[in-house]
């Protein structure tokens, strides 16, 4: 691999074309991985563990900041009050795990996080622009990372990059088996990617260790895509048009897919997006979450490392309106993948009218639990689903719908659970909910059960902050206008609600402008098929949460929740088009 550099400033201004709206809503827009929360200050201003001269790449390993143990913890029952926001936001507890930190700080292999310097991907070159963009610990906000920071002009020459590699098409056997190798290079680098995406992301190790697992699998479900990618035969005899033809069809690559990938899943996610691109014969260029390029940045190293050719897959970070609208804007890019949140989307596929525009977006995730159902089995798996990753997952359970008759006999089995659940440091493997992505982003979720309360919601669990971290929350009685109930919430926040008839449940949970997943508990075979067909969502679970996804499933939303499916099956075909062929015979 080559190191190059470009002149430094190019990338100039954030001027977005598109906004986003999505952090508007939710909190300070201004809150970025370059604007440190201020009142979790970082151990040092400087890169830890780095040497002065940029490492080429591989993740450094550097002293680790220690949590607090689990004594120091502020824990409190159900049933509390919610801390009001002068108290969360203003005079703060001091922040013990940074002076643990300073008393501990030795080299741990087994406990460590990574540092790294990473530079972009364009055309196979690694390439430094002179400015940086820092990737934070969303825990403790000590850095992580550096990464090279792009804007329009090294989004054109990714773009320059990405179509000349398109001129020299690999075969599938070719792309097959790069992919094949990714998935092998990534199944021994789990436990490393595992740690990047908990550094970065903040995710619990035990749930960063799953997303690992997983990207896995999507590299080889895209590898078998990759050699099975073929058009149909066409019937020409069935109409008497086309009698004495034979037709068929191609699937081509569809041309440079520009993919724009969100913070919460900044590996599987990424692996959704360029695996099944380079199977349908497609060059890439991608733009990850600015709070979590790393993650991508190691893909990238992976590819290119199982062999493949430069100009495949083009690595930009940098400002997302500036580099967005590069992609939405050069005639080259025929196809853009986009999953975030719904404002931001929407509007890149208004602005981006000519091109195929494929969209995953959030969800308000509901589920039902039926009188019938097996209401221990439900509440553990609901209590796991709608908290893990401290609710940042498009389909974590948000809205748990109970029928009457069993709606306190739930309640005594959910409760505990989410009480149970250990509230902590994501990179301690026996925490299940850590923090969320930003301050600004915590503070929103509080007013939001402020706005829930104020309107006559209960608190039953939660509500309040343990540290700086959020506790589950469980809350009844919110209105079916309020936020909790009809937005997406995106933290570790559930409503619980009793309904009567399977009508009413229904109506409730396609009540909202969402349509992702959702899901029924019952023992009833007519009640599960029943909601199956009327609940609107693109996939309905059924004694499973719908928080549920495999990586071959077809997946995706209606409504405001998306427009397309993704699995690599499913994406592979989006990446392709379909070119008939007539011959006379
Ligand atoms: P986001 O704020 O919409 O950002 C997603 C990506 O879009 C990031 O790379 C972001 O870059 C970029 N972006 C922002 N503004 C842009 C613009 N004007 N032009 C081009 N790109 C732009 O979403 P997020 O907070 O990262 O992710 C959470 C959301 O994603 C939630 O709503 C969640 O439900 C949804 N999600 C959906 C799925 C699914 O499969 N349906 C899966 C996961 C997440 P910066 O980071 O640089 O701002």
């Amino acid at each position: 691999m080559r190191e190059t550099s470009t002149s430094p400033g190019a990338a100039s201004d954030e001027m977005a074309l598109v906004d986003k709206p999505y952090r508007d809503a939710r909190g300070d827009p201004t809150a970025s991985s370059t604007a440190p929360m201020s009142s979790i200050r970082a151990s040092s201003g400087t890169l830890r563990g780095l040497s002065e001269s940029p490492v080429p790449q591989g993740l450094n390993t550097i002293n680790r900041t220690l949590s607090a143990s689990r004594s120091e913890k502020v824990r409190t029952n159900g049933l509390s009050k919610i801390v009001k926001r002068s108290q969360i936001c203003g005079a703060r507890v001091p922040n013990v795990r940074n002076v643990h930190r300073e008393k501990v700080s030795h080299y741990t292999h087994a406990m460590a996080t990574t540092a790294s310097e990473r530079k972009l991907l364009i055309g196979g070159d690694w390439v430094e622009t002179g400015e940086w963009l820092e990737v934070r610990s969303p825990y403790d906000r000590s850095l992580i990372g550096r990464v090279a920071k792009a804007g329009a002009g090294e989004t054109r020459r990714a773009l320059d990059a990405a179509e000349a590699a398109m001129r020299d098409p690999m075969l599938a056997h070719e792309r097959a088996a790069i992919l094949d190798r990714v998935a092998a290079l990534l199944a021994e680098r789990s436990d490393e990617a595992a740690r990047t995406i908990s550094a970065e992301a903040g995710k619990p190790m035990k749930a960063a260790r799953v997303e690992a697992t997983r990207a896995v699998s999507t590299y080889t479900m895209a590898a078998v895509e990759a050699r099975r990618l073929a058009g149909d035969a066409v019937p020409m005899d069935a109409s008497p048009a086309g009698v004495g033809k034979l037709a068929f069809t191609l699937r081509v690559p569809i041309g440079i897919v520009a993919a724009i990938s969100p913070f919460n899943f900044p590996l599987n996610l990424v692996a959704h997006k360029i695996a099944p691109a380079l199977a349908a014969g497609c060059s890439v260029v991608l733009k990850p979450a600015s709070q979590t390029p790393l993650s991508a940045l190691l893909l990238a190293e992976l590819e290119t490392e199982a062999g493949l050719p430069p100009g495949w897959l083009n690595i930009v970070c940098g400002p997302a309106g500036e580099i967005g609208d590069v992609l939405v804007e050069d005639e080259r890019v025929k196809l853009i993948t986009f999953t975030g949140s719904s404002s931001v989307g929407w509007r890149l596929r208004e602005r981006a009218a000519r091109k195929r525009v494929n969209l995953e977006l959030g969800n308000a995730t509901p589920v039902i639990v039926a009188a019938d159902a097996d209401l221990e089995d439900a509440a553990s798996r609901l209590a796991a689903n709608a908290f893990s990753f401290a609710g940042q997952s498009c389909i974590s359970v948000q809205r748990i719908y109970v029928e009457r008759g069993a709606y306190e006999s739930f309640l005594e089995r959910y409760l505990p659970r989410v009480e149970a659940l250990e509230v902590g440091d994501p990179a301690d493997e026996g925490t299940d909910v850590g923090p969320l992505i930003a301050e600004s982003e915590r503070d929103r979720v509080l007013s939001w059960i402020d706005d829930a309360t104020s309107r006559g919601a209960r608190v039953l669990s939660g509500g309040e902050l343990d540290g700086e971290l959020l506790r589950p929350t469980v809350i009844a009685d919110a209105p079916r206008d309020a936020k909790v109930s009809s937005e997406e919430v995106f933290g570790p926040l559930c409503t619980v609600t009793p309904y009567d008839t399977l009508d009413e449940a229904i109506a409730l949970a396609n009540s909202t402008r969402y349509g992702l997943q959702a899901g029924i508990f019952t023992s009833d075979v007519k009640s599960a098929l029943r909601a199956a067909r009327e609940l609107e969502f693109g996939g309905v679970t059924v004694n499973e949460a719908p928080t549920f996804r495999a990586d071959q499933m077809p997946y995706g939303g209606v409504k405001d929740s998306g427009n397309t499916r993704e699995g690599p099956a499913y994406a592979v075909r989006e990446m392709t088009d379909e070119r008939l062929v007539v011959l006379q015979l």
